[in-house]
């Protein structure tokens, strides 16, 4: 029995409906951008498995690392103790994290990232007295599927059975250039009506909402704003850091810091599941007390796995490498000249790209799970490419070890997708 068949016994899948959808694929192996499924057939992985696997699959230098860090230290508990694999990431970290970070909270996933610096802002208020329940967010942002991260995230189409579970959120529009000031006005109204804890973001892409690039000035004059009225400013990065903007992190784009950052996906490559954290010394500070009860008791059994912290630093190193940085800029520049060919297609409505992310809308409607979307899917997989279209947009977020030979086929199968549509 093949393993496609052998799934549909015990399996359950995330984001499926088994019953209109009950196959998935088997993949066997992946090597650098390379996927292989139990037929042998070979695909180009253009979207690096949800934008983790940046620097290709089964990373050489990765897998050392990693081989060597689990046979010195698997597993010990961080409420009680430390190790240098935790030490040596927060400082690989801290230098190249915007410069007002000073502190390191570990995770386990992009949703969990997030969960605590919502616990961390309201708590921040609490531990001086003040009550503050209520968060602003962007429209149509997505932050993650545990109950604070579904609150904030505003693409609710499937939070409906979890309505009446989930926080006080009032939403902004992203920054478009010519919003700005009206954008500032709802805020001011949002400020003074309600005890705000914090703003939280996806700096520069809202990923799941199509690779949807807002204005960077849009977003400094926000954050300038929330923090003249003391609300904190949470930067989720899950999706963007690591150089998929071209910077290290979308805030380096941005001069006013966010007062906390959550990471994952990239940071481990693909290879471990881990997340972070990170924030200003002043958030820290604010849980400093001589009562037990104001520390920040949100603990994960694998906090600061020390495996997978071997992983992260791994990947730090190799995204601040010379050769790293040369391809995300070799990618850029490719991204570049395909925009200037495809942007005048007949089916092309309109085109973005920001460092190793680009996305195209087509002028036909397709809904998020809809068939016109899983016509479209497989005749990318039947040429060998794998791109997962999110309602009418199509994006490329490649990882960065990818050839000159792979990244024009990407181009061509989409290309040729758009010909025929
Ligand atoms: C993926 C993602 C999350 C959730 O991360 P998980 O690891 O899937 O829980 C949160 N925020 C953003 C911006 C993401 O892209």
């Amino acid at each position: 029995m093949s393993l496609q068949e052998r799934d549909k016994k015990h399996l359950w899948h995330p984001l499926k409906q088994h019953q209109l959808n009950p196959d998935s694929l088997a993949i066997i192996k992946a090597k650098g951008c390379i996927l292989t499924d139990e037929d042998g057939n070979e695909y180009i992985d253009a979207i690096a498995s949800w934008y983790t696997c940046m620097y290709g699959h089964c990373n050489d230098y990765i897998i050392e690392a990693t081989h060597k860090q689990m046979q010195q230290l698997d597993h010990v508990m961080f409420s009680d103790f430390t190790h240098e694999p935790a030490i040596k990431l927060s400082e690989k970290l801290i230098k190249i994290l915007p410069k007002n970070q000073s502190k390191i909270y570990f995770n386990d996933n992009g949703s969990t990232a997030v969960e605590a610096a919502i616990k961390m802002a309201l708590q921040y208020y609490f531990n001086k007295g003040e009550k503050r329940s209520t968060f602003i967010a962007f429209e149509n942002g997505f932050h993650g599927d545990t109950f604070g991260a579904m609150s904030v995230s505003g693409l609710s189409v499937y939070n409906g059975p979890f309505e009446d579970f989930l926080i006080n959120v009032l939403r902004i529009p992203t920054p478009n250039g010519a919003n700005h000031q009206d954008i500032i006005s709802l805020l001011e109204q949002y400020i003074s009506d309600f005890k705000i804890a914090g703003f939280i973001y996806e700096p520069l892409i809202q990923g799941a909402a199509g690779m949807k690039i807002h204005n960077s000035n849009g977003l400094h004059t926000i954050l300038k704003y929330c923090k003249s009225k003391n609300v904190l400013t949470i930067a989720d990065e899950v999706m963007t850091g690591f150089g998929k903007t071209g910077k290290n992190f979308a805030s380096d784009y941005i001069d006013t810091k966010p007062d906390i950052i959550c990471l994952s996906k990239a940071l481990t490559a693909g290879l471990l599941p881990m997340a972070i954290t990170s924030c200003t010394q002043d958030i820290y500070q604010g849980f400093l007390s001589n009562e037990m009860s104001k520390g920040f008791f949100h603990c994960h059994t694998y906090s600061a796995n020390p495996v997978a912290c071997a992983t992260a630093i791994a990947g730090i190193e190799l995204l601040t490498s010379k050769e790293i940085q040369t391809n995300i800029e070799r990618i850029i520049q490719a991204h570049k000249k395909f925009e200037k060919h495809i942007k005048n297609h007949p089916k092309v409505n309109s085109t973005r790209h920001l460092g190793v992310i680009f996305a195209l809308d087509i002028d036909t409607k397709m809904e998020r799970y809809g068939d016109l979307r899983d016509k479209l899917l497989k005749f990318f997989m039947d040429r060998g490419v794998f791109l997962r279209p999110l309602g009418n947009t199509i994006y490329i977020q490649v990882p960065y070890v990818i050839s000159d030979t792979e990244l024009q086929k990407v181009y061509q199968v989409i290309e040729h997708a758009l010909d025929i549509i």
